[in-house]
C-alpha cells in the first residue's frame, strides 16, 4: 500500500466506510438465523450425522471396522443354529462405536457391502453435545439401532 493511500486511510477513515458498505449490502439480504432449539436446522441430504445400524441387514463381515482408519468400531459375533430353519446364522454380540473419536469420514459406510447399507451416517442428527462423553458418545448396538435425538428439549425422532 502506498504511503499516500495509507495517509488518506488514516485521515478519511476509508476502511470504516468500506466496512459500512458491507454492512449496508447485507442488511436487507435474507437472514439464515435459526431460533434453536425452538426451530431446528434441516441438514442437506449428504450431511454426515449420527450413525444408524440395521442389525438384520448386517452380514457381520466386519469390513466397516477394518476400514475405519482409527479403529473405533468394535464388532463381536457368534454362530447360532436357527430353531426354525435349522441352519447356522451369525448373530451380533457387540457392535460399539467410540463416537467421541470419530471424524465422520464415512469410510465405514462406504466399506459396507450390503445394499442398502447396514451402517450409515446420513441420519441428519447433529445434536451430539454431551456433558459426559463416555456415557453418551460411546454407543452400543442398541443405541445405534434406536438412536433418538438426545437433548431432552425435543422428542423428535431422526430418520
Ligand atoms: S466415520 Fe470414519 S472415523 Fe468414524 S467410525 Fe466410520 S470410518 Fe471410523
Ligand atoms: S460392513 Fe456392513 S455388513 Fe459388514 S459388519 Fe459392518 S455394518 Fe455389518
Amino acid at each position: 500500500m502506498s504511503a499516500v493511500k495509507r495517509f488518506l486511510d488514516r485521515i478519511m477513515l476509508l476502511d470504516l466506510f468500506t466496512g459500512l458498505g458491507v454492512t449496508a449490502k447485507n442488511m436487507f439480504k435474507k437472514k439464515h438465523t435459526v431460533q434453536y432449539p425452538e426451530e431446528r436446522w434441516e441438514p442437506a441430504d449428504r450431511f454426515r450425522g449420527m450413525f444408524r445400524l440395521d442389525e438384520d441387514r448386517c452380514i457381520k463381515c466386519t469390513l466397516c471396522a477394518r476400514d475405519c482408519p482409527i479403529d473405533i468400531i468394535y464388532i463381536d459375533w457368534h454362530s447360532e443354529k436357527n430353531e426354525v430353519t435349522g441352519k447356522k446364522q451369525k448373530l451380533l454380540t457387540r457392535f460399539d462405536i467410540d463416537v467421541q473419536r470419530c471424524m465422520f469420514c464415512g469410510l465405514c459406510e462406504e466399506a459396507c457391502p450390503t445394499e442398502p447399507k447396514s451402517i450409515w451416517l446420513t441420519s441428519k442428527s447433529y445434536e451430539l453435545a454431551s456433558y459426559d462423553r463416555w456415557s453418551n458418545l460411546y454407543v452400543d448396538m442398541d443405541d445405534l439401532m434406536d438412536w433418538k435425538i438426545r437433548p431432552d428439549y425435543t422428542d423428535e425422532e431422526i430418520r
